[in-house]
């Protein structure tokens, strides 16, 4: 799980950085609005955590143009202010949900996982498209009667293809999803678990497809003809 925190008071970023390593999530920091809105457009995250007073740009801006550039990311909001007008401004731009400063960390804990079960798509852990059903619990791949395991990457990848359907995702941002920016992990090995993962679609008899397209990226596509 790949979070990003956009928040610019020191301390507080500080802190919330470490809660969240401490409970395995990966985390971005940003301190301003505007590096912290190039980051929420790369499409990397699975969460966005957003103070609203922020330098270069408020919360309530990012989470709109967030959302005008298409990405469904779920966004927790982070407000100093209890107001009722500024929740239903945020949540009105873009916003899933909202912590009011100050809060407990168990809260913020459970508010995050239950975005991150939303963004899971469905209750009952599964993540579907065309013909094939990710079981997130199990890492199991499913097409009709068929079935196989997927290595921990293999269902990385395949759930980041899923939950960014209808795009093409570079192979730059596959690699920083699955490997993370510090990583050496070269573009080549995107290839090397594409493939991997094409070989199991196939094992499942699947007709999704991760289709490469020259010089960007892949894509998945399901044609049921
Ligand atoms: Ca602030």
């Amino acid at each position: 799980m790949r979070l990003l925190l956009v928040e610019d008071e020191k301390r507080m970023a500080q802190a919330l950085c470490e809660l969240l390593r401490l409970e395995k999530y990966d985390v971005d920091h940003y301190a301003d609005g505007e590096e912290g809105l190039y980051a929420a457009e790369s499409g990397l995250y699975d969460v966005i955590i957003l103070d609203v007073m922020l330098p270069g740009k408020n919360g309530f801006e990012i989470a709109k143009e967030v959302r005008k550039s298409g990405i469904k990311t779920p966004i927790l909001m982070l407000t100093a202010k209890s107001d009722v007008d500024d929740k239903v401004e945020g949540l009105d731009r873009g916003a899933d949900d909202y912590l009011t400063k100050p809060f407990m960390t168990k809260e913020l804990l459970a508010r995050l996982r239950a975005l991150v079960r939303r963004t899971s798509n469905s209750s009952d852990g599964t993540l579907s498209f065309g013909d094939i059903t990710l079981n997130t619990n199990s890492y199991s791949l499913i097409c009709s009667d068929n079935s196989v395991r997927l290595s921990e990457k293999e269902f990385h990848i395949l759930e980041y293809l899923i939950l960014n359907q209808g795009q093409i995702l570079t192979r730059e941002q596959i690699a920083t999803k699955i490997w993370g920016y510090e990583s050496n992990a070269e573009y080549n090995n995107v290839e090397v678990y594409m493939s991997f993962v094409r070989k199991k679609l196939s094992f499942i008899k699947a007709k999704t497809e991760i289709k490469a397209v020259r010089g960007i990226g892949y894509e998945l596509r399901y044609d049921n003809v």
